[in-house]
C-alpha cells in the first residue's frame, strides 16, 4: 500500500506564553487513519500542543501543516474549513452546563451548518448512541457521571463526523473500569470510521492499547516518536525513564478484558 500524505506535519513548531517558552520546536508528522498518543510528563507541554493544533494558541515560530495546507498562510475560510474537519474532546469535558446534553452536543452543528432543527436533533441522537449515551438528550450535564461526561463531550466532538479527533487525557479523574470504556470507545471510532486520532495522556496502560504511535514529550521537546513497539524496545534512557515508571501492560488480555467491562456498561447504561 502507498503511504499516504500526513494528515498532520510539524516543522520546528515553537509556542510561548508571554515570554516563557513552552514548545521548542516540535517536528513530527501524523499519519492518515493512525492513533497517536502524545506522552508525557505533567507540565510537559501537551495540552498546549494540542491547544495550538486546534487554533487556540498561536505559534510563536514554526509551521503546522494539516492536509497539506500551511494554517498560517491560508485565509479565514480555508481555516474554518479545516476547523469544520476536526473535533476536540477537552481534559475537562467542558459542557456548557446551563444546556441540556443534547444541546451541547448540537452546538458544532448549530454553528457551522444551515440544518434543520429535525435533521439536527436526528443528528445529535445518533452521535449520544455512538458513545453509549443514547437516551440522554434532556439531561443536564450535572445529572450525568465523571464517565458519561466525557462520553458527551466525545459526542459533540463526533458532531460534524470529523476527520481528525483530538482527545486531552480522555480517562483523566476516572475511576479504572470507566476509563477502559473511553478507551474501548477511542479503539471502536478508529475501526468504525478510520479517522484520524490523536490523544494526549500521561496514562501508559491507556497508551500501549490504543496507539499505533506514540510520541514523548518533555520539557516541550520531542524525546522520542516510533510505534508502540519500538518504544517498548527503546534504549534510550529519557524513554525508559518514562516508561518503566508502572510494569508494562499485558496489552493482550488488556483487551479482553476491557471487551467484557464494556459490554457491562453498556447493558447498565
Ligand atoms: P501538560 O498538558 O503536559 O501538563 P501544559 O501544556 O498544560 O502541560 O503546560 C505546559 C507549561 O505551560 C506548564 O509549565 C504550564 O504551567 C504552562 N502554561 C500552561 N498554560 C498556560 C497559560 N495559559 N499561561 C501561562 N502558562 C501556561
Ligand atoms: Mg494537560
Amino acid at each position: 500500500m502507498r503511504e499516504a500524505n500526513p494528515v498532520i506535519s510539524l516543522r520546528d513548531l515553537r509556542v510561548s506564553y508571554g515570554e516563557i517558552e513552552i514548545l521548542h520546536g516540535i517536528h513530527f508528522d501524523v499519519k492518515a487513519g493512525e492513533t497517536l498518543v502524545i506522552l508525557g510528563g505533567s507540565g510537559s507541554g501537551k495540552s498546549t500542543l494540542l491547544r495550538t493544533l486546534v487554533g487556540l494558541e498561536k505559534p510563536s515560530s514554526g509551521q503546522i501543516w494539516i492536509n497539506g495546507q500551511d494554517i498560517a498562510a491560508i485565509s479565514h475560510e480555508e481555516l474554518y474549513e479545516i476547523r469544520k474537519k476536526t473535533g476536540m474532546s477537552f481534559q475537562g469535558s467542558a459542557l456548557f452546563g446551563s444546556m441540556t446534553v443534547g444541546e451541547n452536543v448540537a452546538l458544532p452543528l448549530r454553528e457551522h451548518t444551515k440544518l434543520e432543527d429535525s435533521t439536527i436533533e436526528i443528528m445529535l441522537r445518533l452521535k449520544l448512541e455512538q458513545v453509549g449515551l443514547a437516551g440522554f438528550e434532556y439531561h443536564m450535564p450535572s445529572q450525568l457521571s465523571g464517565g458519561m461526561k466525557k462520553r458527551a463531550a466525545v459526542a459533540r466532538a463526533l458532531a460534524m463526523d470529523p476527520e481528525i479527533l483530538f482527545f486531552d487525557e480522555p480517562s483523566a479523574g476516572l475511576d479504572p473500569i470507566i476509563a477502559a470504556g473511553i478507551d474501548q470507545l477511542i479503539l471502536e471510532l478508529k475501526k468504525a470510521f478510520h479517522m484520524t486520532i490523536i490523544v494526549v495522556t500521561h496514562e501508559l496502560a491507556s497508551a500501549f492499547l490504543i496507539a499505533d504511535r506514540m510520541v514523548l514529550i518533555d520539557k516541550g521537546n520531542v524525546v522520542a516518536i516510533g510505534t508502540t513497539e519500538e518504544m517498548r524496545a527503546s534504549a534510550q534512557p529519557r524513554v525508559r525513564q518514562f516508561l518503566d515508571r508502572v510494569p508494562e501492560p499485558d496489552v493482550e488480555g488488556e483487551l479482553d478484558y476491557l471487551q467484557t467491562l464494556t459490554e457491562q456498561y453498556r447493558r447498565h447504561a
